[in-house]
């Protein structure tokens, strides 16, 4: 549905809900509800494009699935082959880190820009109207063309490969710890500041449903393995690891982490929030040179929630254990 005639350049917003579009009786708790024509309202004149509007799904992140997403990157391809310059996706902020890569990794070329609220509509500070109108601009910004998917709230733009979400409440709960925010919208302007590499291309058939299911399995102090050890019999068709410190696990874990690869890639991630998975420093049995040597994969500077995000979608493209090794190279490479 096309809401203005107008010469502008065209973007494609797709909602799926989340706090951005949600609401309730007065006082009580929100749920979305909202669809894509009452959030955009009166939005396009302002940013300058004409829009086309896609009311996918009206749901809590958490419940965003990757074929939801995967139906996201299809509307979005079919836009852009229409004429559309660019893309802005809306949903839930719990989830929206791992969206936005997906979108990195399954939507065509060209900016797509992933944003949402910290406040619900008409809640005081509520944010919703702002970053959506902050995404709109960058969505047709020349300047964010080439640079992949991107996330945009409190007028900063962030490279969907770092971002994360680092607090429950604060209208500031975006930031990119290992990178910092690539650019900024001020006073309706499009400032970048900074660029990522391409993300390598993905090896095998284009990646489509169903997406294989992967595990996360997060390591803490004087864990006894036992969520590692159930993991050989629950089917995943792949894994990553959150791992302490550089990507360092108990001595006591690595034999049923080795049994792991055996089964399927193991992706090795740090827990820590920033700073690549390490190589070549700690020794030990459980370090990260002895997981590396069992077959353990490298996320490189990919969290655990990009990373599994990733692999699902490799897995998706029929890559094999040697093809996902050389994606997570590549990418932190680029
Ligand atoms: N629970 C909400 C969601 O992710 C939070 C938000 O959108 O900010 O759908």
């Amino acid at each position: 549905m096309n809401l203005t005639g107008a010469d502008a350049p065209r973007v494609a917003v797709v909602t799926l809900g989340g706090t951005i579009a949600s609401a309730g009786p007065a006082g009580a708790p929100v749920q979305p509800t909202l669809g894509a024509r009452e959030l955009v309202e009166g939005l396009a004149a302002v940013a300058g494009v004409s829009l086309e509007v896609h009311d996918l799904v009206r749901v809590p992140s958490v419940e965003v699935t990757l074929a939801d997403l995967f139906a996201v990157a299809e509307r979005i391809g079919a836009a852009r082959d229409q004429g559309a310059v660019g893309a802005v996706v809306v949903t839930g902020t719990d989830t929206l880190e791992e969206a936005a890569f997906a979108l990195d990794l399954l939507a065509p070329p060209g900016p797509v820009v992933v944003t949402g609220a910290m406040r619900p509509p008409g809640t005081p500070g509520s944010d919703g109207a702002a970053n959506l109108l902050a995404a709109l601009r960058v969505a047709a910004a020349p300047a964010a063309a080439g640079l992949g998917a991107l996330v945009v709230l409190g007028d900063q733009i962030h490279a969907a490969r770092y971002v994360r979400k680092t607090h429950t409440a604060s209208p500031a709960a975006f930031t990119s710890p290992s990178l910092g925010p690539l650019g900024e919208v001020v006073e309706g302007r499009v400032r970048l500041r900074a660029r990522v590499g391409p993300l390598p291309g993905l090896p095998g058939t284009r990646p489509q449903p169903p997406f294989p299911p992967v595990a996360l399995v997060g390591i803490g102090l004087d864990d006894d393995g036992r969520v590692v050890r159930a993991l050989a019999g629950l089917g995943h068709a792949g894994v990553v690891v959150e791992a302490v410190g550089g990507g360092h696990v108990p001595a006591a874990l690595v034999g049923a982490l080795g049994d792991l690869v055996a089964r399927g890639p193991v992706v090795l991630a740090s827990r820590t929030g920033a700073g690549p998975v390490l190589a070549s420093t700690y020794g030990y049995a459980g370090g990260e040179v002895d997981l590396l040597a069992r077959g353990l994969i490298s996320a490189g500077s990919l969290d655990a929630r990009h990373a599994r995000v990733a692999l699902r979608v490799l897995l998706a493209a029929g890559a094999s254990p040697a093809q996902v090794a050389a994606w997570f190279a590549a990418c932190e490479a680029a």
